[in-house]
């Protein structure tokens, strides 16, 4: 038997835990989509800013003759 009590794990609170974000809300803005989000855990917010997909050209290509 090697059961030591010495070896257990702290609590999963004290720990880094994967946040579990929900977007509160969303804004576009010209550097890109700002999004609040907060950790329905541990209530811990963060802004993500994700950038504005480049503009689809025009066409690029037509037909000739
Ligand atoms: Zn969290």
């Amino acid at each position: 038997m090697t059961g030591s009590p010495a070896t257990r794990t702290p609590p999963a609170a004290a720990a880094v835990h994967e946040h579990g974000w929900l977007v509160e809300s969303a804004h576009r803005t010209s550097e890109g989509i700002v999004q609040y989000v907060r950790c329905a855990d541990c209530g811990v917010r963060r802004v993500d800013v994700a950038a504005v997909p480049a503009v689809v050209p025009g066409a690029v290509s037509r037909e000739l003759g």
